[in-house]
């Protein structure tokens, strides 16, 4: 009788055991591909946190204490080009390059001036952050090569809705820049003003922006350009929410964590200066 129950069990096992073998077949198939999925998407994770451009990143180790709060020059560039006080002509801008680099000044990263900014730390004595506003094709064409030529990093500001558009860089011109040491960081998606716009409007354009460059470069974006340096409180507080670790304003002069971190100084480069009023300017920021 026993051995009955035991044949009886085996059966009603086997039986079991084939059913779940179908099923498990299916069920492997499926565990299989959902386990290729996942493996994908850790890929692209991993991929994504490898060229993540993190403060987190930036290796202070070696860098020079500087007297509290650390002062930089951020320069606010927009076309370089001729025919109005916006635009700086190229002979004048690589000229400016120039000096920079026989003054020894190091270009920064935006990782590497929130560093500075928040550690009170140097790479170099003298340091400056070189930035263009609006993402406008003759970065590409005229001030690029120069930035190259000379080893210097810079960041450009791009409008969102502003990529592939007449006269303002592509995405393959921006990609590009990027793997060569030209940041590219938000300059909101439709350069409205944002002190004019509801909270919401202004949460849109920040995170919008922020999410579309994050995706095209892979990276983390950390600044923000107000466009036509305007803001209210509502900006400062969403810039942060939405995920910037800095911004810059118009308001001039050099940089310092005590004007706010959302709320940083630039200086405006006109066409017309003279190398050394630049000069003078730049190390008169530079603290
Ligand atoms: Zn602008």
């Amino acid at each position: 009788m026993k051995k009955k129950i035991v044949v009886l069990l085996v059966l009603v096992l086997t039986v079991l055991s084939g059913c779940s073998f179908g099923a498990d077949s299916h069920g492997s198939q499926k565990k299989e591909s959902v386990k290729k999925i996942e493996q994908k998407n850790q890929a692209v994770k991993g991929a994504k946190s490898e060229s993540l451009k993190s403060p987190h990143t930036v290796d202070t180790k070696g860098w020079i204490s500087v007297k509290k709060p650390a002062h930089i020059p951020i320069l606010m560039y927009h076309s370089i080009s001729k025919g109005n006080s916006l635009r700086v002509p190229k002979e004048e801008f690589r000229a400016e390059m120039k000096w920079l680099k026989d003054n020894g000044y190091y270009t920064l990263s935006p990782e590497e001036a929130y560093a500075v900014l928040t550690q009170d730390k140097k790479p170099r004595q003298k340091t400056v952050l070189i930035t263009f506003d609006d993402g406008y094709s003759d970065n590409y064409t005229e001030a690029y090569p120069i930035l190259k030529k000379y080893g210097m990093k810079a960041t450009i500001f791009m409008i969102g809705r502003s990529i592939d558009k007449k006269n303002h860089l592509t995405r393959e011109q921006m990609k590009e820049m990027n793997r060569n040491g030209i940041s590219i960081e938000s300059h909101t998606i439709s350069h409205l003003e944002l002190n004019t716009l509801t909270p919401e409007q202004q949460r849109h354009e920040m995170s919008e922006s922020k999410a579309l460059c994050d995706k095209m470069f892979g990276q983390n974006t950390i600044m923000l350009s107000y466009p036509v340096g305007r803001y209210n409180d509502e900006t400062l507080r969403l810039a942060k929410e939405t995920g910037y670790k800095m911004a810059v304003t118009t308001e001039p002069g050099g940089a310092s964590r005590d004007q706010g971190m959302f709320a940083l100084h630039r200086i405006r480069i006109s066409p017309g200066m003279s190398v050394k009023g630049f000069g003078a300017i730049v190390d008169r920021a530079n603290g």
